[in-house]
């Protein structure tokens, strides 16, 4: 099936807006690098292309091992909600019976338990495309790190977030409006937009009441604790 398009009730208006599952992953790890990534272009640094390449060498091994263990992978797969076309290419993923599994790979390393909430997300948005074209009425991810891994449900809590996300990313990517930024020393400490993300908070004006998309981010725990199969 590599390669091949799998679609839901998919239409070909021009006024749809593109989002995919690794665009959410970035959004839930920080809206403001969503943003910058979005309007000015996604920019590497020499560790990221390094970094880059390793992960593409453990995703080829994997994939490999997931084909003789009966899963697709790296199928081209996408959906419409709404005014939205969801499309990606999720790492891994089975039907058993009624329901959808999705597994996505990670080479670094995870939290102590669990996964992080953006990895989820992303997994949970190939497994929505999945369940859209599949008619399946289950799902379950899987999200596997070089050590460990969390396995969680598709519950309506998770969907109410993976919706959530998208409809926040709608308003950056079609209007422009500036999210929220997710701080913190490890992650702005090595984000190539740290300048102009400043500067952007010393312009934006001080208590304004606008709503930043992704603010709600920063109340959600980073990392989400297993439900395992539902
Ligand atoms: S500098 Fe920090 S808050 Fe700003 S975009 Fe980068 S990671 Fe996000």
């Amino acid at each position: 099936m590599g390669g091949g398009l799998e679609t839901g009730d998919t239409s070909h208006k021009e006024d749809l807006v593109t989002i995919y599952p690794s665009e959410i992953r970035t959004f839930a790890y920080c809206p403001r690098l969503f943003f910058f990534e979005s309007w000015l272009g996604k920019k590497a640094r020499a560790s990221d292309r390094l970094r880059a390449l390793v992960g593409r060498l453990f995703h080829a091994l994997w994939s490999l091992v997931d084909k003789i263990r009966g899963f697709k992978s790296e199928s081209l797969i996408e959906t419409v909600l709404g005014g939205v076309r969801l499309r990606g290419r999720p790492d891994s993923y089975l039907q058993v019976g009624e329901e959808v599994v999705v597994v996505e790979r990670k080479s670094g390393r995870g939290p102590v338990r669990g996964a992080w909430l953006s990895d989820v997300l992303q997994a949970s948005a190939y497994a929505l495309i999945l369940s859209k074209t599949s008619g399946s009425r289950k799902a379950r991810v899987i999200v596997r790190y070089r050590r460990g891994s969390g396995e969680f449900s598709m519950s309506e809590e998770l969907v109410g977030k993976l919706v959530k996300a998208i409809d926040d990313m709608v308003y950056v990517k079609k209007h422009g409006v500036v999210p929220a930024a997710l701080r913190s020393e490890p992650k702005c400490g090595r984000c190539p937009y740290r300048m102009p993300c400043e500067e952007l908070d010393r312009d934006l004006s001080v208590g304004s009441d606008l709503y930043e998309p992704g603010s709600w981010l920063s109340r959600e725990r980073r990392a989400l604790e297993d439900t395992g199969p539902g």
